[in-house]
């Protein structure tokens, strides 16, 4: 605060010389330059009727982007394509928090570099919304075989339970309202755009919720191995099992690792392995070829397009691999 009134006052010491320097270049008073000096101060000021909004990650950037339409900014501290779960603040982000009036975050323990990136913001003021508020994490629904390689890297990862509840598409409906909710109570002005919008959202995920059942308990209790512990909430909802077997694509594979997701498969009677968009992992597709199992792909949404048009592409995607994944 107190840095912010000197500044102030810097500027308008140098606003007054500047204008001395006008006037006595002009030698008249011209009004024309007072003004356009007024004004030159003034507009930072009066473009600011959107409200700032920094979001995490992907996911809660297509939720929040669904909900504002163009009435708000909204920012993404986390860029598409770097590793949400890994993932450690820069001054960027800082800057960004900084003068941002709301933070929507995914919450359960996800965005573990947030607490100290806010607190080095200095922003008293921010509005935090939670999307995950009275959703209700489930710590183990899925039985998980790690690997070596990806023993130590994740011992803390799920400390709050799975936070992977946008890729349920039921839950991803709590998430909007969350979001909704929180901005009213940050921007009431806009509070009729808010709940039209999520309005129009929640009936897509309804829509595509029902997608899912019906594709899916053709299938009932197919178990299938993810690489990455991402959808226990999705096979919750759809009658499916998934073992995850964490962390295998980014690694390398030792022979015990393979040996593992031979067993787990034999264990577990799987039907499908699934890998994620992108990684074209040949020992994986080796260890399928083996175990005459296809691969298939399950895409997180941790990265991808920022249309929030993009979460019902993405899941429909998810849908097809699952339901010929589990034949
Ligand atoms: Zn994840």
């Amino acid at each position: 605060m107190f840095k912010h009134m000197k500044a102030d006052r810097k500027n308008r010491n140098f606003l007054v010389l500047l204008l001395l320097v006008v006037l006595s270049a002009t030698y008249g008073c011209n009004s024309d330059s007072d003004t356009s000096v007024v004004n030159t101060q003034s507009s930072p000021e009066i473009k600011l009727d959107k409200i700032k909004v920094v979001t995490t990650f992907l996911p809660v950037y297509l939720f929040t982007k669904a909900v504002t339409g163009d009435v708000a900014d909204v920012k993404i501290l986390v860029p598409p394509g770097t590793d949400i779960h890994e993932y450690q603040g820069t001054p960027a982000n800082v800057k960004a928090i900084a003068t941002a009036k709301v933070l929507i975050k995914n919450g359960l323990g996800l965005e573990e570099f947030l607490a100290d990136t806010i607190k080095n913001t200095e922003n008293t003021k921010l509005v935090e919304i939670d999307a995950s508020r009275g959703i209700q994490a489930i710590d183990k629904i899925s039985p998980i075989d790690t690997t070596a390689a990806g023993e130590h890297d994740h011992d803390h990862e799920h400390q709050s339970g799975n936070p992977h509840i946008w890729l349920d598409p039921v839950l991803a409906k709590q998430q909007i309202l969350n979001i909704r909710d929180g901005l009213i109570i940050a921007d009431p002005g806009n509070k009729a755009t808010y709940q039209a919008n999520a309005s129009a959202y929640i009936q897509k995920l309804d829509n595509l919720n029902h997608q899912f059942q019906k594709t899916l308990q053709q299938t009932p209790g197919c178990t299938f191995i993810t690489f990455h512990d991402a959808f226990p909430y999705l096979a919750q909802r759809y009658n499916l099992k998934q073992v995850a077997v964490v962390e295998i694509p980014e690694k390398q594979l030792a022979p015990t690792d393979i040996q593992k997701v031979i067993n787990t498969v034999k264990k577990y009677k799987v039907k499908a392995l699934f890998s994620e968009p992108g990684l074209d992992n040949k020992l994986l597709t080796s260890i399928s070829q083996d175990l005459q199992l296809k691969v298939q792909t399950l895409d997180s949404l941790e990265t991808g397009d920022t249309n929030p048009e993009y979460y019902f592409k993405a899941m429909k995607a998810n849908l097809q691999s699952l339901s010929s994944g589990c034949k």
